[in-house]
């Protein structure tokens, strides 16, 4: 839940950098002629709001982005496992563009989707694909920034695709020489997709990577989690780059940090309508994965929720005033709907303007919590 709480401070974060995006009103105003309920799920120690509106942004918003990924990362495990189940591969490919400090954000994307198209389009890449038995693929999309490496080269979007193979293919297919003569092949294909959407030319070392079935079940158990984890560790000089969630956390930390800040807006506006997972035509049916929206994932109740209690408008609004809606649920998951009230009652008044002494909410979350 701490983690939770963690989420509505970063969206908050957020808000503020882009304010009039459909992520800075999430679970902030109230849904159309809904009341605000809290649930608890006791199986999880978990609780969460029903009635206020979502944005579903898998890039904008970590509230609704977590919740996304949880469940994309679920739909991952289990296709990797029906797959395999059936005697089928999955490999890795990465594949990543030149880039450098100064680019910009959009017009990199533009270029890099076009040298997507131009690579599956061309006969190697086909021929490749034929060997290895290819049955369809998940294609993930990703970006992050060098602004904290020794050398930075700014931005670094970059494709991660889960190849579904093995189907009907050689057994001595799936050998490291054969890969690493598939990995050629490709790099090649790379080169000149890369060259003809006027990105130059990718190394051979970053350009193309094609992984095994090992690398490809670590990334999908970690899919999506790369933005949970601490980054106590992220200092200058750390090769993997900042995730824009990353910036969010940064300006958290220093408000003063305005080059996090534009670079968070200048990824929301390159991203938007962007897919984060796309699955080939036919494999989620091929699969037996249920076809799921971003915004009925969000919407759906979760399973043995129980109902706590409703909260009034005026509440609601205490609660935004004093920014306690991570603490909120905090409180209603740990400890009871009586306890909750009490909160609500300390906090009485705060949106129309009584003054709630400062330190108050820190030392009610330490009686409340610990
Ligand atoms: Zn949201």
């Amino acid at each position: 839940m701490a983690v939770k709480a963690q989420r509505f401070k970063l969206q908050n974060v957020a808000a503020a950098i882009i304010p009039d995006s459909r992520m800075a009103k999430c679970l902030r105003l109230r849904a159309h002629n809904q009341e605000i309920k809290i649930w608890k799920v006791n199986e999880y120690g978990t609780a969460h709001y029903t009635g206020l509106q979502t944005c579903s942004s898998v890039w904008e918003c970590p509230v609704c982005s977590a919740k996304i990924s949880e469940r994309r990362r679920a739909e991952l495990l289990s296709a990797m496992c029906v797959h395999q189940a059936n005697g089928g591969n999955v490999h890795l490919l990465t594949l990543t563009v030149p880039h450098q400090r100064g680019d910009v954000l959009k017009e990199l994307l533009d270029q890099q989707a076009k040298a997507l198209k131009r690579f599956w389009n061309d006969r190697v890449t086909k021929g490749v694909l034929v060997e290895m038995g290819y049955l369809g693929q998940v294609r993930a999309l990703e970006v992050t920034h060098g602004r904290k490496s020794l050398r930075n080269n700014g931005w670094h979007p970059h494709f991660h695709i889960l190849l579904f193979t093995g189907v009907g293919a050689d057994a001595k297919a799936s050998t490291l020489h054969q890969r690493y003569q598939w990995q050629l092949a490709l790099y090649e294909v790379w080169v000149k997709a890369c060259e003809y959407a006027g990105l130059g030319t990718p190394s051979f070392q970053h350009g193309l990577k094609l992984d095994n079935g090992k690398k490809a079940s670590n990334y999908v158990t970690k899919w999506g989690l790369q933005d949970e984890m601490t980054k106590a560790h992220l200092k200058k000089g750390r090769a993997g780059g900042e995730t824009p969630f990353d910036f969010l956390r940064a300006v958290a930390e220093d408000s003063s940090d305005k080059q996090a800040a534009a670079l968070f807006r200048e990824f929301a506006h390159a991203f938007k309508g962007k897919r984060q997972l796309v699955w080939s035509k036919g494999l989620k049916k091929a699969l037996a994965v249920e076809d799921v929206s971003d915004e009925q994932l969000v919407e759906r109740a979760e399973e043995e929720a129980e109902l706590m209690g409703y909260l009034t408008y005026e509440q609601w609004r205490d609660v935004l005033k004093v920014d306690a809606r991570g603490l909120v649920l905090e409180i209603a998951a740990k400890r009871s709907w009586y306890e909750v009230t009490r909160f609500l009652d300390v906090i009485e008044g705060a949106h129309t303007g009584t003054v709630i002494p400062p330190g108050l909410l820190v030392e009610v979350r330490e009686i409340l919590l610990c």
